[in-house]
């Protein structure tokens, strides 16, 4: 049974099974569904003659003598067999294996398979393993390769699974033959046994696709429910869409035309009773906060409140300080930090509640329990990105079916943007406001130090202001602590008379804010700091970042700190130094210094990293797929989506008999993939 302990397997005793529970594999369906990492081909025999150095191969060949034994020092045994092909000869040599002259016979023909070493005319096969010809449990066939730890060994791992493939025909697969037909794929339990075992590549790329399609549909399927939901709810419209145009008029600047036209597909949901859901994705500095705001004002001039989530206090509170300048006094604007006094908290969650807020600008505590909001109908999340998709579904939850709007500066490649705002229309900022120069991106190491000193002095001698941005170094954020403030105390002694401000994220909120409010004063010429001024930080003052250990940050995410600069009329540089030799670290440059196009850097960074990787720890919202590439399965992903609408207009609560597994399957896994 697939619901079996891996204790019900032949060879599986105690000792194994404790071994598997550390892998997190307890059933017979656990190990079934743990999925190689890789795979050996091993199905190509290769003739002496032909092998090449370095080279991975089986050969067929006979023993040509019996197996001699050196020991060249205390605790090193080489064993070695010469063995013979119709093309030629080889030596086979095995490290302290005193098994070996037992298990290997003169004039007996075996299959090996080993990594060649070739010196001149000279070759070894190095450590062989190897079966007599008429069998081929190792060799001859394409072996997989499985993520094990903590002493479980392949070839135990792969016994286990062989075991187990005998349970794979009790697999009940979830999509409706009229699916698995329209689109060729191959049965479930035929696809797991395959991606365990596949007899050659093309039966493991049907195997494949297989999997990948349903990790992709039932995630669509997962989003176009929720969405489903909501285009069926009803929220409330705004009657009064023309206020909107005394905002803009009042705006110190002209809209790009791009915000101009984003701005009006938000207001045509806002005009709606379907509560809108909607993406607002623009490059960093394309302004995309006047774009929210203008949604705020119209929210608040028709009577309803309107809430800001920003992921950092920096960003929330220059939200803040923002919106007081660009709205009139009786919209009473309220902040909202999980690091407020007491008191302060508690007048603010006074003046949410009784509805004299009308704008609530803040962290994710404005999700928190204890915050009720008076009619909240519409939630704008900055960065969303930064936000899980469970976080979005929460903030909008507070209010009754309001409008949300998330923002995000992230470029996320088409294939992300499809999985995580699948339930959501996109609106994309596509151009920057007038007057923008080119960022100047200059990958540098240490030799540069002196001249990028100077280049700093040179800059800020003229006005400008100037960020340099420390990674976390170390596990511990203590000793980064400790070494970005011994770093900022060597700044000081650099560059004498300069104002020099460190910004960390241990700091308190309200040092926090009264730092970046001086930077943005222009009290502070250096300002130095960890990856807490990464998103939104608005100084157009600014012109000048420097990365430190730049290779240490996801393309993305330098991205978004070179972003802090290039924001007002001043020619901006972000200088990135690079600590590592690596040819990726070094190709991770060349792509931030040649592009300043975000989705290019994006799509590279996913390339380079892998999508599990892509958002870096902190960063999370995107579920996590166990086969699935999101950069190389663009187009099953087209196809799951398709499929999930299919199902859903055919059956949208999935009662037809045919949609009965596919239900048991989506209720079970909808939870997992976005908690
Ligand atoms: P982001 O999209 O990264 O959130 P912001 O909304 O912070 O960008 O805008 C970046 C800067 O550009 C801000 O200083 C903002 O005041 C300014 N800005 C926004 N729109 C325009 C515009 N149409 N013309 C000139 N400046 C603009
Ligand atoms: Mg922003």
């Amino acid at each position: 049974m697939l619901k079996d302990s891996v204790r019900s397997l032949s060879g599986i005793g105690e000792k194994r099974a404790e071994l598997l529970e550390s892998i997190g594999v307890y059933t017979v369906n656990d190990l079934l569904s743990y999925f190689p990492r890789d795979y050996e081909d091993r199905t190509k025999i290769t003739y002496i003659s032909n092998v090449l150095n370095e080279q991975t191969v089986c050969i067929r060949a006979t023993v040509f003598s019996d197996v001699t034994v050196k020991m060249p020092r205390k605790g090193l045994s080489i064993y070695t067999a010469v063995l013979f092909d119709e093309t030629g000869k080889i030596n086979a040599t095995w490290f302290n294996n005193k098994y070996i002259k037992n298990s290997i016979r003169k004039g007996e023909t075996y299959v090996f398979y080993g990594k060649i070493k070739k010196d001149g005319p000279f070759k070894q096969i190095l450590s062989p393993i190897f079966e007599p010809e008429d069998k081929n449990n190792k060799t001859r066939q394409i072996v997989p390769i499985y993520p094990l730890r903590n002493g479980l060994t392949q070839n135990v791992f792969y016994q286990a699974v062989k075991c187990a493939s005998e349970f794979v025909k009790d697999i009940k697969d979830p999509l409706p033959d009229y699916i698995k037909q329209k689109l060729s794929l191959m049965n479930l339990s035929e696809a797991i046994y395959n991606i365990h075992f596949p007899s050659d590549f093309q039966s493991y790329d049907k195997a494949r696709r297989r999997v990948v399609f349903d990790e992709l549909f039932i995630l669509s399927m997962a989003l176009l429910s929720i969405k489903s939901g909501k285009d069926s709810k009803m929220g409330k419209a705004l009657s009064d869409i023309s206020c909107i145009g005394e905002f803009i008029s009042s705006l110190p600047y002209k809209l790009t035309s791009a915000q101009d036209r984003v701005i009006k597909e938000i207001a045509a949901d806002l005009k709606k009773s379907t509560p809108m859901s909607r993406l607002v994705q623009g490059d960093v500095g394309s302004g995309k906060t006047v774009v929210g705001a203008a949604a705020i004002y119209t929210a608040v001039k028709n009577g309803y409140q309107a809430v800001m989530m920003a992921p950092t206090e920096i960003l929330a509170a220059q939200h803040y300080e923002n919106f007081k300048k660009l709205f009139p006094k009786n919209f009473n604007i309220c902040l909202l930090n999980g690091s407020m006094t007491a008191s302060l908290k508690k007048s603010a969650l006074e003046d949410i509640e009784s509805g004299k807020a009308r704008v609530i600008v803040g962290t994710h505590a404005l999700i928190q329990e204890g915050v009720n909001y008076k009619n909240l109908n519409l939630v704008i999340t900055d960065e969303q990105h930064r936000f899980g998709v469970n976080q979005r579904e929460a903030i909008a939850k507070k209010g009754n079916n309001p409008h949300v709007l998330v923002m995000s500066a992230t470029p996320i490649p088409r294939t992300l943007a499809l999985i995580l705002y699948g339930d959501m229309d996109i609106s994309i900022i596509d151009a920057l406001p007038p007057g923008r120069k080119k960022i100047e991106t200059y990958a540098v190491d240490e030799s540069m130090r002196e001249r990028i000193n100077n280049f700093i002095k040179k800059h800020v001698l003229s006005g400008r202001q100037i960020y340099i941005v420390c990674p976390l170094v170390e596990e511990s954020e203590s000793i980064d602590l400790t070494n970005v403030t011994e770093y900022t105390k060597k700044l000081k002694g650099i560059f004498p008379g300069f104002n020099i401000s460190l910004l960390h994220g241990k700091m308190k909120a309200s040092e926090k804010n009264q730092t970046m409010l001086a930077f943005k004063n222009g009290e502070i010429d250096i300002l130095v700091s960890t990856t807490v001024v990464e998103v939104g930080v608005d100084v157009p003052n600014a012109n000048v970042i420097v990365v430190e250990n730049a290779e240490r940050f996801g393309l993305a995410q330098l991205h978004q700190l070179r972003g802090r600069v290039g924001r007002g009329e001043h020619q901006s540089y972000a200088i990135l130094f690079n600590q590592s030799d690596t040819e990726v670290s070094k190709k991770r440059m060349k792509i931030m210094a040649s592009s300043s196009d975000g989705f290019y850097i994006a799509e590279q960074d996913l390339l380079l990293r892998g999508s599990g990787d892509f958002f870096g720890v902190r960063q999370h919202g995107l579920p996590s797929f166990k086969v699935a590439n999101l950069f190389n399965d663009m187009d099953i992903l087209k196809l799951a989506q398709a499929s999930a609408k299919e199902v859903l207009s055919k059956d949208l609560t999935l009662s037809l008999p045919e949609h009965t597994e596919l239900k048991k399957v989506l209720e079970s896994k909808v939870r997992a993939l976005f908690l």
